[in-house]
C-alpha cells in the first residue's frame, strides 16, 4: 500500500474524526458499524457466525460519511455476530482486517467479536466496589504475570484453571500448610496486583491451549480484546470477557485493586497490523526518508502525536476503566508517547474515576524521531502531573546496575551507592535536604511520581542478581541483602513494587540445550519473555523454604501501611518530617511526626555498627525477624550486619 500523506498536522486538521461512534454500537435494536478509512475507495463489513472458519453470514457495502468515516446500519442487534471489514484501495486492491475498535475477538484475533457486556456479569460485579486508593503513595503494587501465577502443580489452584484469569479466582489454596494464589495476596497485604498484558497479543497460538506455550504478551496485536491464551475457551468471544470480570470480581473483592500493564508504544505487527491496512503508515511514526521508526525497539513505533492515535489510547483506555473497573494503567515505554498524550489521557480517567494509578517506563527501546523534550521521558517530569515513572536510580543503587551482571549496589556493600538510595528514601523528589548535588537525579515533583522498586518482569529477579554479583557471599548473607533491598523498596517515600514471587527469594533458572556448560552468564535467565514454565512460573514450595524472607516482606508491608509517615504526599511533608542522620557509612533517619516518631537504619556493612537513638525512650518497632520488641531503648542501639532497624518513640 502507498504512503498518502506528506502533512501530518494539516492531515489531522482536515481529517480527524472526533466522534465516540467508532467500531460496532448498539443503541436499543439498530447496530451501527463505523469505521475510519479516509484512503479507501469502498469498505465492506463481512459478518460471520464464527471467530475462525468458513460461516460468512453475509457481506455488506458500507457507505462513505464525513471525514472519511465508512458505516452501515443493521435494522437488528448483532451481539454474538463476529465480523471483518474488508478495505478496497485504488478501486482494485483488497485486504481483509480486524476492527481496531473491536471490543471483543475470536480465536487469534483474527475477527472482531461484538459483546453485549451486560448480559456478561459475574456475581456480584455489580455489587463489588473498588478498592479505595485515596492517593499513589498508599499503593503497594505487585507484579503478577497471569500464567505464572498458578501454573504449578504446587499453586493449589484446580488443573483446569491454572495459568488462566480463573486461577485468581480460587479461595482456599494451598502448597502443604503454606498460602497460594489469591490467598497469598490477601496474606502479604499488598493493595494492587499489576497484571502483566492481558489484551490479545500475537505469539501464543490460542488454539492449542495445552501447548504449553509462553509469552509475556508485550506482542500487541488487538488492544481493546482479552487475550484468549488465558481463557478456558478462546473460540468463544463471550468467555474472556466474563472471565476477565471474575478475575477483577475476584481481587476487588479481597481489596486488591487491578493494574492493566498496557503497550501502546508499538504493534506487533508493523505492515500487517489492523492499524496499518486500515490507514496505511498514519499510525506509526516515520522516520524523514519514509521508513517506519524503531523507538520501542520492536520494529516499530505508534504516534501519539497522530490526533487518531492519541484518541484510539484515549477510547481504549476509557473503554477498559469503566467496562471492567480497572484501577490503574502501566504503560510501556511511555518515554515513546508525547507528553501532551500522556496529561491528556491523566484528564480523562479523572473524569471515570480520579484515584485512578498512572505509571510507566520514562524511557524508550530505541531512537525515536520525535522531539525527546516532548516525549513523557524521566527527565521531563515537570510537564506530567500525577503520572508516575520507574525509579531506575534507586533500583541500581540498591543491587548495581542492571545491566551489568557483576555491578553491586548498596545491599551488596557498595558506598558508592549510599547516596543514591538517601535520594530514593526521599523519592528522588525536591528533598532540601539533598539539593544542590546532581540535582537531575531529583526528578521526582510529588512522592507520588517515584514507583520505587529492585526487581520487576525485565532482567534478573533479586535473588538471582545478588547470586551472581555477590557470589563470594555466604548464601546467608544475600538473604540478609535481599531482605534490606526490601526494607529500601518499602520503607522509602514514593510507590513501592515488587515483583510476584520477589518476598520468597524467586528465581528464573536458564533451561540449557543439553550439552551447553552451565556458566554464570547462562544460569538464570535475564529476558524470560518466551521462555517455558520451568524458567518463568512461580514455585509456591519456594514460598515455604523461604517462609522468614515472605514474614519479612509482609511485616514491611503492614508497617508501611500502619503509618503515613511512610506515606508522605508532598516534598513540602518530606521537609518536615524526614531527617537523615549524619553517619557517613550507613545509612539513619527519623520520621518525626506531631503523634509518631519512627528511626530507621539500614546497616548494609558486614558488621554490626552502633547507632546514636534520637532523644527519648524507643522500643523495637521491627527487628530481624520481622517483630517487634517490646523492650525499652534509650541512648544507642546495635544494629546487626547487613540488616534493617526500625525503632518507634513510646
Ligand atoms: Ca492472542
Amino acid at each position: 500500500m502507498k504512503r498518502y500523506i506528506s502533512d501530518f498536522g494539516r492531515f489531522d486538521r482536515e481529517n480527524a474524526y472526533y466522534g465516540d461512534d467508532l467500531g460496532a454500537v448498539t443503541i436499543g435494536e439498530i447496530t451501527t458499524f463505523r469505521v475510519w478509512a479516509p484512503f479507501c475507495t469502498g469498505v465492506y463489513l463481512n459478518l460471520y457466525t464464527g471467530g475462525t472458519g468458513n460461516n460468512k453470514i453475509e457481506t455488506l457495502v458500507m457507505r462513505r460519511q464525513d471525514r472519511g468515516v465508512w458505516s452501515v446500519e443493521l435494522m437488528h442487534t448483532c451481539y454474538g455476530y463476529y465480523y471483518t471489514y474488508t478495505l478496497e484501495y485504488e478501486h482494485r486492491e483488497y485486504v481483509e482486517t480486524i476492527d481496531i475498535y473491536a471490543k471483543g475477538c475470536g480465536v487469534n484475533g483474527d475477527r472482531g467479536f461484538i459483546p453485549d457486556f451486560s448480559e456478561l456479569e459475574p456475581k456480584d460485579w455489580n455489587e463489588t466496589p473498588r478498592p479505595v486508593c485515596e492517593n499513589a503513595v498508599d499503593a503497594v503494587i505487585y507484579e503478577c504475570h497471569v500464567r505464572d501465577f498458578s501454573i504449578s502443580e504446587n499453586s493449589g489452584v484446580p488443573f483446569e484453571k491454572r495459568g488462566r484469569f480463573e486461577g485468581f479466582t480460587v479461595e482456599g489454596t494451598r502448597y502443604e500448610d503454606i498460602k497460594t494464589c489469591l490467598d497469598h495476596l490477601k496474606e502479604l497485604g499488598v493493595t494492587h496486583v499489576q497484571l502483566q498484558p492481558v489484551n490479545d497479543y500475537a505469539t501464543v497460538d490460542e488454539s492449542k491451549p495445552y501447548a504449553g506455550k509462553y509469552n509475556w504478551g508485550y506482542d500487541p496485536k488487538n488492544y481493546m480484546c482479552l487475550e484468549g491464551y488465558y481463557c478456558s475457551d478462546a473460540e468463544e468471544g463471550e468467555k474472556r470477557i466474563l472471565e476477565f470480570r471474575e478475575l477483577v470480581t475476584a481481587l476487588h473483592k479481597a481489596g486488591i485493586g487491578v493494574i492493566l500493564d498496557v503497550v501502546f508504544n508499538h504493534t506487533y505487527f508493523t505492515e500487517d497490523s489492523a492499524f496499518h491496512k486500515t490507514v496505511p503508515y498514519y499510525y506509526h511514526r516515520l522516520n524523514r526518508d519514509g521508513v517506519f521508526s524503531n523507538g520501542s525497539g520492536c520494529g516499530n513505533e505508534t504516534a501519539s502525536d497522530h490526533a487518531m492515535y492519541r484518541k484510539y489510547m484515549i477510547d481504549a483506555l476509557k473503554f477498559w476503566a469503566t467496562e471492567y473497573k480497572i484501577d490503574g494503567f502501566r504503560f510501556d515505554l511511555m518515554g515513546l508517547h508525547d507528553i501532551d498524550t500522556v496529561n491528556i489521557i491523566r484528564d480523562e480517567l479523572d473524569k471515570i474515576y480520579p484515584p485512578l494509578l498512572m505509571y510507566g517506563e520514562g524511557w524508550t527501546g530505541g531512537e525515536s524521531p520525535y522531539p525527546t523534550d516532548r516525549l513523557a521521558y524521566k527527565w521531563n517530569s515537570y510537564s506530567f502531573g500525577r503520572v508516575g515513572l520507574f525509579n531506575d536510580n534507586l533500583r541500581d543503587g540498591i543491587k548495581g546496575s542492571t545491566f551489568e551482571l557483576r555491578s553491586t549496589g548498596f545491599v551488596s556493600g557498595s558506598d558508592h551507592a549510599i547516596i543514591s538510595v538517601k535520594r530514593g528514601i526521599a523519592a528522588n523528589s525536591r528533598y532540601r535536604a539533598l539539593q544542590g548535588i546532581a540535582d537531575d537525579l531529583c526528578w521526582a515533583f510529588t512522592p507520588a511520581q517515584a514507583i520505587n522498586y529492585c526487581e520487576a518482569h525485565d532482567n534478573n529477579t533479586l535473588w538471582d542478581k545478588l547470586s551472581i554479583s555477590a557470589a563470594d557471599r555466604t548464601p546467608e548473607e544475600r538473604r540478609k541483602m535481599d531482605k534490606l533491598a526490601a526494607a529500601i523498596v518499602i520503607l522509602s517515600q514514593g510507590v513501592p513494587f515488587i515483583q510476584l514471587g520477589q518476598d520468597f527469594l524467586r528465581s528464573k533458572p536458564k533451561i540449557l540445550p543439553e550439552g551447553v556448560e552451565r556458566n554464570e552468564f547462562n544460569t538464570f535467565d535475564e529476558n524470560s519473555y518466551n521462555a517455558p514454565d520451568e524458567t518463568n512460573m512461580v514455585r509456591w514450595e519456594e514460598k515455604k523454604k523461604n517462609y522468614d524472607v515472605f514474614l519479612w516482606y509482609r511485616a514491611l508491608i503492614a508497617l508501611r501501611r500502619s503509618s503515613p509517615l511512610f506515606r508522605l504526599r508532598t516534598c513540602e511533608e518530606l521537609d518536615a518530617h524526614l531527617h537523615f542522620h549524619n553517619n557517613t557509612d550507613i545509612i539513619a533517619f527519623e520520621l518525626i511526626g506531631t503523634e509518631e516518631c519512627y528511626f530507621v537504619v539500614f546497616n548494609h556493612r558486614r558488621e554490626e555498627r552502633y547507632v546514636n537513638l534520637p532523644h527519648g525512650r524507643f522500643y523495637k518497632r521491627l527487628g530481624e525477624d520481622g517483630k517487634p520488641e517490646y523492650k525499652r531503648f534509650e541512648g544507642g542501639v546495635h544494629v546487626p550486619p547487613i540488616s534493617c532497624a526500625v525503632y518507634k518513640r513510646l
